[in-house]
This record gives C-alpha cells, sequence and structure tokens, in this order.
C-alpha cells in the first residue's frame, strides 16, 4: 500500500469529520487524522499539566533541585522517559536499570567494612552492612510518630526489630524475616492512619458546616465558614493546617462575641416583658376594683331616700375616680420609664454591633475572597521573612491589580465586582502552589507571597496566572465576563523589610498600567 501524504491524509480527515458529523475539536480531528495515517493514538503531551507539577515540587536540597530541573527540561522535550525518570529519583527511588547497549554510570561504592551477606554467592548481590541496617533502624524510628502507638503490639514488633538491626553481627536472614513481618503490619497501620485523617477531615468539615447552620443569619460568619471549608481540602500540608487554625480562632471569637451579645439581648428583653406584665396586671387589678366601687355606690346612690344619704357615696366616688386616675398616671410613668429602657437597650445593641465590626475587621481573612486581609498578611510577610532569611532561600512578593475595575463596577453592577474579586481569588489558590499565600491588599488589589522562588520564576508564576485568568470566565446573567490584571514583582532584598519589597512591587505594578496593562513587569 502507498503511504498517503500528509495533506491527503488531511483532506480525508476533514472529509471523514463530516461524514461521520463529529464536532471539528483538535481532538476528534486528531484521532480521525491518526486512524486514516495508521498512526498510535496516543494523548497530546499535557505540557502544562507536568509544568504545574514540577512547580509543585518543593527545592530544599541540591537534590530536590537538580531533580526538578531534570524534570522541567524532560517536559520539555515532551520525553515521557526523562519525565518517569526524573519523578522517581526526586522520592528517592532508583530509575529502572537501562538497556544493556547504553552506557552505565555505576556509582562508586564504598566497600563493606562490616558483615558482607550474599544469598547466592555466584550473583554480586550488593552487601548488607551493619552500617546499612542502622540506616533501616533509624528510618523505622522516624516512621514510627507518623504511625501513633495505639497498637501496642505493633509497638512492640517495632522495638524489637530495632535492637536486631541494631546488634553488630546481625544475622541478615532473620533480618529480612523480621523486617517482612514488619512491613507486612506496616502497611495496615499506614492504611489506618489514612484513614484515620479522612475521617478526622470528614468530622472538621461536619463541625464547620454545623456552625454555618447555627448562625445562617449572620452574613461575616457564613462567608468565614465557607472559606474554612474551601481550606480544609487535601492535599493538607501543615501550612493549610495552621491557616485552618487561624480562621477556627477568628470564627470561634467571632462565635463567642455574638453569644454574649444575644444572652444580654434576651436578658433585657425577659426583664422588660415581666416588668411589663406585672403592671398590665396591677392596672387589671385596679380597674377591676374601681367597677366593682362603681357598682356597689351606684346601688347605695338608687336605695337613697335623701341627700344626706348621697352625700358620703358621692366622697367615695370621688375618691376612688381620684385614687384610679393615680393609678393609670403611674402605669403611664412606668410605661414611659420602659419605653425609655428599651430605647437604652437598642442603643446598646447597635454599639454591640459596631463592636463586633471591629472583631472583625481583627479577623485574618477577607470575608469575600477568604484571602488574608492586611492584618493577615503582616503576621504572613513578617513568618515568611524571617524564614528565607533562617533558609537563605529566595522569596518573590507580587502584587496584582485588576484591570479597568471601576468600568466593570459601573457597567454590571457591584455584586458582579464582588464576584469578580471573589473569582479571581478562587483561581488564583488553584494555580498557586500550597507553600504560596493570597492576599487582599486593598480593594481589587492582591499580594501574593512565592516562597522559594527567584525572580524569573516569581514572573513567570504571575504569567501562569494570569494567562489561566484569561481561559477562565464567569457568568454575569447570561453574560461571559473575562478580566485581567496587571502585577510587579519584586525579590525580597538583603536587608529590605517585608513592607518595602512590596511597595517595590507596587512601583512595578504601576509601570506595568504605564505600558499598556494586562502583563507583569518584575523590579
Ligand atoms: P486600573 O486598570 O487603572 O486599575 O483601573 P481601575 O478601574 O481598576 O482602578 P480604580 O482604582 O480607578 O478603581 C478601582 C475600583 O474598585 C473602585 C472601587 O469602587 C472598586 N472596588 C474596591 N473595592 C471593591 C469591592 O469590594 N467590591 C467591588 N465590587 N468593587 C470594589
Ligand atoms: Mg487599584
Ligand atoms: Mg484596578
Amino acid at each position: 500500500m502507498i503511504a498517503k501524504k500528509p495533506f491527503e491524509i488531511a483532506r480525508e480527515t476533514l472529509k471523514q469529520l463530516t461524514v461521520q458529523k463529529l464536532a471539528p475539536t483538535p481532538l476528534n480531528y486528531q484521532r480521525i487524522y491518526n486512524e486514516i495515517a495508521e498512526l498510535p493514538n496516543e494523548p497530546a503531551f499535557p505540557t502544562e499539566r507536568l509544568r504545574d507539577i514540577a512547580l509543585a515540587l518543593p527545592t530544599k536540597t541540591p537534590g530536590q533541585q537538580k531533580q526538578r530541573g531534570l524534570l522541567e527540561s524532560s517536559i520539555n522535550q515532551l520525553n515521557w522517559e526523562g519525565v518517569k525518570n526524573a519523578l522517581m529519583a526526586y522520592g528517592g527511588f532508583s530509575p529502572p536499570a537501562p538497556a544493556p547497549s547504553a552506557p552505565v554510570h555505576v556509582p562508586v561504592v564504598e566497600p563493606a567494612k562490616v558483615a558482607v551477606f550474599s544469598e547466592s554467592p555466584a550473583l554480586s548481590a550488593p552487601a548488607l552492612t551493619s552500617e546499612f541496617f542502622g540506616q533501616i533502624a533509624r528510618m523505622i524510628e522516624y516512621v514510627q510518630p507518623a504511625l501513633g502507638r495505639d497498637d501496642e503490639r505493633f509497638v512492640e514488633q517495632t522495638q524489637t526489630l530495632l535492637q536486631i538491626l541494631r546488634q553488630p553481627d546481625t544475622d541478615a536472614v532473620t533480618a529480612k524475616q523480621m523486617l517482612a513481618s514488619y512491613s507486612n503490619r506496616l502497611s495496615f497501620a499506614a492504611e489506618d492512619q489514612a484513614e484515620i485523617k479522612i475521617m478526622l477531615l470528614k468530622l472538621l468539615h461536619l463541625i464547620i458546616e454545623n456552625i454555618s447552620h447555627l448562625s445562617i443569619d449572620d452574613g461575616w460568619l457564613k462567608g468565614q465558614s465557607d472559606a474554612l471549608m474551601s481550606v480544609c481540602v487535601p492535599p493538607i500540608t501543615l501550612r493549610r493546617l495552621d491557616d485552618v487554625e487561624q480562621r477556627l480562632k477568628d470564627v470561634i471569637l467571632k462565635q463567642t462575641e455574638a453569644k454574649t451579645h444575644a444572652v444580654k439581648a434576651q436578658e433585657d428583653m425577659r426583664q422588660m416583658l415581666a416588668a411589663f406584665i406585672e403592671r398590665l396586671a396591677s392596672m387589671t387589678e385596679s380597674t377591676s376594683g374601681f367597677h366593682a366601687q362603681m357598682e356597689s355606690s351606684a346601688k347605695l346612690i338608687e336605695q337613697a331616700k335623701s341627700i344626706a344619704e348621697i352625700a358620703p357615696v358621692l366622697k367615695e366616688v370621688v375618691g376612688a375616680t381620684r385614687h384610679m386616675a393615680q393609678d393609670s398616671q403611674t402605669a403611664r410613668d412606668a410605661l414611659q420609664g420602659m419605653k425609655k429602657k428599651v430605647e437604652a437597650t437598642e442603643a446598646e445593641l447597635s454599639k454591640l454591633h459596631q463592636e463586633l465590626d471591629r472583631v472583625s475587621a481583627q479577623a485574618r481573612h477577607d470575608p469575600l475572597t477568604g484571602a488574608l486581609n492586611r492584618h493577615g498578611l503582616d503576621e504572613a510577610i513578617n513568618r515568611e521573612v524571617s524564614t528565607v532569611r533562617r533558609n537563605d532561600s529566595p522569596l518573590c512578593v507580587a502584587l496584582l491589580d485588576i484591570d479597568n475595575f471601576k468600568k466593570l463596577n459601573d457597567t454590571l453592577g457591584h455584586a458582579t465586582g464582588d464576584v469578580a474579586l471573589a473569582h479571581l481569588a478562587s483561581v488564583a489558590r488553584e494555580v498557586m502552589r500550597p507553600q504560596d499565600t493570597l492576599a487582599r491588599y486593598g480593594g481589587e488589589e492582591f499580594v501574593i507571597l512565592l516562597p522559594d522562588t527567584p525572580m524569573d520564576k516569581g514572573i513567570e508564576a504571575m504569567t501562569r496566572l494570569q494567562r489561566e485568568l484569561t481561559k477562565r470566565f464567569f457568568l454575569s446573567g447570561n453574560e461571559k465576563v473575562l478580566i485581567t490584571f496587571s502585577a510587579g514583582v519584586a525579590q525580597l532584598l538583603t536587608n529590605e523589610t517585608g513592607i518595602q519589597a512590596i511597595k517595590r512591587a507596587d512601583q512595578a505594578m504601576y509601570l506595568a498600567k504605564r505600558a499598556g496593562k494586562n502583563r507583569v513587569l518584575g523590579t
């Protein structure tokens, strides 16, 4: 069969798309093209996805740095084998042995100093030294805290194994058997721990959900608990747990304030209601007394035969009426007093509301976007700056400002503006690495802290976010809305404070605006 020329295949592909009534998407085109050209139907190389993964790998040690570099260059070369090898090496596993024809680089191993073990002398098995067993022992010890101490028999088994491994003349066969039984048990313990973690997360979700149901009428609290819910989803890192803790503290603080406020208002109202009922009762009492007196006086007047007999009755009637008037006056005064008290309580409640707003301002998170607020940013940047100083690693600070946001507000409304802010924050959180920090710096300005990131990578990360944002729109009614931003990136200088670095990023952002917006500039 004569091989078809590419243009013939292309033409045939288009024809088949029409015949099979398929949507002309790149995927359909590629599938039909491959079928006609008799090429294997391999999916496209997911460069962007893999780059994201590479970017998320920490580079704390030179080894990690090297493997991440190899990973990135393999991704650039669309080389699956390279990606696999780099990831394995990053995880501390050796890549599979290369084919015999390929040049082999054999690492130089120090000759064994102590016990040498070989199951089959014919093969050159790796030497098992007491140093090697020592290392396994250390590894087991390191893993121990992650498995907990609840299973006593497992703890005991671990201790015995550690003792055996640390004996100077360990018998390798015994050690091997014990290791096999240990690893069997380890797999169960590890599974248990993973399940416990999932269950704890579920519980945490339930608690947060309950808090938000309890306070359905409190917008602030609802916003905070929604944000809380969104941060406590896997992957959970220490940094995220720290974030969850801070947020929970804010929510609890607010909940306590709200409760004190509600209890006080309830008590005030209860007292006032009791006083009102008391007053009402005494009023009814004196009115019915008055009526009774009037009735008996009327009877006496009817039966009277002379004016002289009527005179004392009249005196009584006048007395009772005066008494009744006095009682009414007292009641009116008391009700007036209560009205004043209600007004005072109202004023107090409004003061309490203001106080609550002040407490909200002390919280670390912005309820609309779930990002840190200025207060939270101050704390976070201080923490990051001292960490990078300690580790001598680079820190990038980026400041972004949404383009033409006023126009968006003016044309689509303030509520849509709010949705845009929340949308940007959620895309940023998705695109950023777990160790990055997002904060709302002002109205439509955000700061992102990028630890372990030199300038070029910082600019790259912001450009990635920018690209991602131009791909994802949100809906305002039926209208698709796209937002862009301008950003400045500054790498923290020696002896510079975090605030100073933000100022420099702000200047670069300003230049990005001047240069035409929708761009990222470094400084
Ligand atoms: P530029 O591209 O130069 O940044 O122009 P801009 O319109 O984005 O900037 P400008 O500073 O003129 O306007 C910012 C607007 O952001 C004005 C303000 O009403 C709006 N804004 C600030 N905070 C909020 C908020 O919480 N919600 C909404 N919807 N709008 C906000
Ligand atoms: Mg602005
Ligand atoms: Mg703006």
